[in-house]
C-alpha cells in the first residue's frame, strides 16, 4: 500500500512542536442524535469519566459499527509516513549526523513497528509513530532506550517529534510545560514510542 496523508492539522501552537491530536471523540459526537449529543456534552466538563463512558458506549454498540469503522479507516494512512521512515533511517539505523546526545557506540536495535499499530484511530494508523523495542528491565537494553528517548526530546524540533514514551518517563511537547514527566502505567516497558506531528510526518 502507498502512504497517504490523512493528517488533520488541529490547533496551531506557536513555537511548540505539537499541533494535532488524534481524537475521534468529535467525530463520534457528530454521529450522535441531538439528544445523545447534548446529554454527552453536559458531562464533558462536569463528569469527564461519565463523558468517556457515553462515548465508549456509542463506539462499541453494534448499531454504529459501520460508521465507527469508517471513521477509523479515515485515519488509515496505509503505510508509514516519509517523516517517520526518515527518522528511523537517520537515527536508529544509522548514527545521527547531529549526534548530541551521542549515540552509544554499541547501539543496536532489534525490532521496529510503525503502521498500522493496533489498528486503532491513533498515530500509528496515521503512519506517524514508531515503536522501537527495548526491554526496560534489562540494563543494557534500557541504556539504548533511554538514549533514544533523550535524543528525541533534545532534537524534537528537527523531526517535529510531538511525543516520546519509554519505561517510567514520557514527554509531550505541549504537556507539563514541555518537561519530561513520570509515566506510571508500566505499559511502555518493552518499547520506546515516538510520534511526529503532521508536518514532521509529511516532511514539511
Ligand atoms: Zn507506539
Amino acid at each position: 500500500m502507498t502512504y497517504r496523508n490523512v493528517c488533520r492539522a488541529g490547533r496551531a501552537s506557536g513555537g511548540r512542536v505539537r499541533q494535532d491530536d488524534v481524537s475521534v471523540t468529535n467525530e463520534i459526537l457528530q454521529l450522535m442524535s441531538e439528544t445523545e449529543r447534548q446529554a454527552a456534552l453536559l458531562q464533558r466538563r462536569a463528569n469527564p469519566s461519565l463523558f468517556r463512558q457515553l462515548i465508549d458506549a456509542f463506539k462499541t454498540s453494534r448499531a454504529h459499527q459501520q460508521h465507527i469503522q469508517q471513521i477509523i479507516e479515515n485515519h488509515n494512512a496505509q503505510g508509514a509516513s516519509p517523516g517517520i521512515l526518515r527518522f528511523i533511517r537517520e537515527i536508529v539505523e544509522n548514527q545521527p549526523k547531529y549526534n548530541i546526545p551521542p549515540r552509544p557506540v554499541d547501539f543496536y536495535y532489534k525490532r521496529i513497528d510503525t503502521h498500522p499499530g493496533r489498528h486503532h484511530a491513533d498515530v500509528h494508523l496515521e503512519g506517524r509513530a514508531a515503536d522501537v523495542y527495548y526491554n526496560y528491565h534489562n540494563p543494557d537494553e534500557r541504556r539504548m532506550g533511554d538514549w533514544l528517548f533523550d535524543y528525541c526530546v533534545a532534537n524534537c524540533h528537527i523531526y517535529k517529534i510531538q511525543g516520546v514514551i519509554f519505561g517510567r518517563r514520557q514527554w509531550y511537547s505541549e504537556m507539563n510545560g514541555g518537561q519530561v514527566f513520570p509515566r506510571t502505567q508500566g505499559d511502555h516497558d518493552n518499547h520506546v514510542h515516538i510520534e511526529l506531528n503532521c508536518d514532521g510526518a509529511n516532511l514539511r
